[in-house]
């Protein structure tokens, strides 16, 4: 934590005390009996999120004891706690950032409403405040590129904020109201290892390695699968451990003359899109952002779905990118692409389905990116590619693992495949899969769909829903914003 606006105005006015309300909601329950579960966890609560996030939290401790204060932390609804602490505590004013998510947002307004001008939001969750950039017609950007060239424009003279050295020391009395932060053994849920470590050290860490290693080649390693080519700082954007004010400004100091640093540019400004997006149709949670794909006729594939979500489906690349969410908590953005169009268009299963499931097992699981990808892959988000473009998950591998390195980590029973047939082995010579350890149908399965015969029914049936449909993307679309 570097960069964070209403810490910086709050020591202006005075003494501190750091709250942060764990509310119930978080950990799957209503009240402090279910949110803290002794025993077998609540079966929905995100765990790799859960993970990264009470680790932030511990770390943020260290961090304000290190600056001579302390964090507070208080379980209960921030609505209800933030104003009567306040009132106890005699504040003259309560500072927070603003947060874009519908859910969040209300009780943003719920808590000014108690508190009224004692209560102030700053930003910081983006790096530019969302849903204050308009077309000429006054209307919110439905296509990136004019979105993106506006906002660069706003930004081209961002001040960084920064953090004081030192806050003043929180009341003894006052320490008394700390509730401790659950462990994840009390919400059920096993240590993953395989997560990346949480708090503001590793994230600039992160952001370092990716600066001085990866980031002038950004632009061409972007979307190659098997190598870390990217900075990886989607958790910590997401839970703060980094502010994206930070990340663009490094940036643009560090590879901002390079190519790589253009499109690294270009991705945080995705990023910003989606948050905007979020912030001016909040029904996109629940619904298409283009109104024609609404009835859209998904198909009831239990078989197919399980498939996928084992990372069984015979496709290597998708097979690859459902076992790394899993054990990782992540996915590789290509992957997620290949992975979420062979959901809904080879399988022609419901895009909520996949999303809800990336929401459980992603670290960076975050409802403003996760809609904006699934909906975008699906081709009924905001400027998506069209519905017509459908990944070819064989060629995808080919262009973007053309030496197997993502399949082989991944899936171990083709690690001996060559990387000529590692895309697609069903088409490998019999002497070679029995050479390579394969037996296809046993030790790996063969594709539990053709993948020409999935593309042609999606497009048939897709075309006709869409010509049906009076929005049609065929037809000038009646919900693009711009
Ligand atoms: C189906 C699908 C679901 C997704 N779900 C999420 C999600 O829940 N949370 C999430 O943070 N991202 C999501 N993304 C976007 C993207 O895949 C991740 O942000 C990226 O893979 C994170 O890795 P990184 O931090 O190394 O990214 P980098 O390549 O290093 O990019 C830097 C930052 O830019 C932003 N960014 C990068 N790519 C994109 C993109 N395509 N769209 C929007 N912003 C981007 C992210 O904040 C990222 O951390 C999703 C994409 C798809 C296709």
């Amino acid at each position: 934590m570097r960069d964070h606006e209403p810490l910086m105005r709050a020591v202006e006015l005075g003494e501190v005390i750091p709250l942060l309300v764990l509310e119930e909601s978080y950990f799957g329950g209503n009240d402090h009996s279910r949110a803290f579960p002794r025993q077998g966890g609540h079966p929905n609560l995100p765990p790799h999120r859960l993970q990264f996030f009470l680790d932030a939290v511990a770390s943020l401790s260290s961090e304000l004891e290190a600056m001579g204060s302390a964090l507070v932390t208080v379980r209960g609804r921030a609505t209800e706690v933030v104003p009567r602490l306040a009132h106890e505590w005699r504040a003259d004013a309560v500072f927070a950032q603003a947060a874009v998510e519908p859910g969040s947002r209300r009780r943003d307004g719920n808590i000014a409403g108690a508190l009224g001008e004692k209560f102030r939001l700053f930003g910081g969750e983006t790096v530019h405040p969302p849903g204050s950039l308009r077309t000429l017609a006054g209307k919110p950007y439905g296509v990136f590129s004019p979105f993106a060239k506006s906002w660069r424009r706003e930004v081209s003279d961002l001040p960084a904020v920064g953090l004081p050295s030192h806050l003043s020391r929180v009341p003894e009395d006052i320490l008394k109201y700390v509730d401790p932060l659950p462990g994840l053994s009390d919400l059920g849920i096993d240590r993953n290892p395989a997560l990346l470590t949480a708090g503001a050290v590793p994230a600039e860490a992160r952001l370092r390695r990716f600066l001085r290693n990866a980031g002038s080649a950004y632009k061409a390693d972007r979307d190659r699968m098997g190598i870390e080519g990217t900075s990886r700082l989607s958790a910590d954007l997401k839970f703060g451990t980094i502010a994206p004010r930070r990340v663009w400004l490094e940036a643009k100091d560090a590879i901002g003359e390079t190519a790589g640093g253009t499109t690294f540019e270009n991705e945080l400004i995705w990023r910003e899109f989606s948050y905007s997006t979020l912030w001016d149709v909040p029904s996109i949670v629940t619904t298409p952002f283009q109104t024609d794909f609404m009835g859209f006729p998904w198909r009831d594939d239990e078989h197919g779905w399980v498939a996928w979500v084992d990372g069984l489906t015979g496709y290597p690349v998708v097979d690859a990118s459902a076992r790394q969410l899993r054990t990782e908590g992540y996915v590789h953005n290509r992957a997620r692409m290949v992975s979420a169009s062979f959901l809904t268009k080879d399988l022609m299963i419901d895009f909520r389905r996949g999303e809800r499931h990336y929401l459980h097992y992603l670290t960076d699981g975050d409802l403003a990116q996760n809609t904006a990808g699934w909906q975008w892959t699906a081709g009924c988000g905001c400027d998506p590619q069209p519905y017509f473009r459908i990944f070819n998950p064989v060629t995808q591998g080919e262009r973007f693992d053309p030496d197997g390195a993502y399949v082989r980590k991944w899936i171990p029973e083709l690690c001996n495949m060559p990387s000529e047939y590692i895309h697609h082995p069903w088409d490998a010579p019999d002497a070679l899969l029995r050479s390579a350890g394969v037996r296809l149908g046993e030790t790996y399965p063969r594709p539990i769909v053709d993948h020409s015969f999935a593309r042609d029914r999606f497009l048939e049936t897709a075309s006709q829903h869409l010509k049906r449909s009076p929005g049609s993307q065929s037809a000038p679309n009646r919900l693009q914003l711009d």
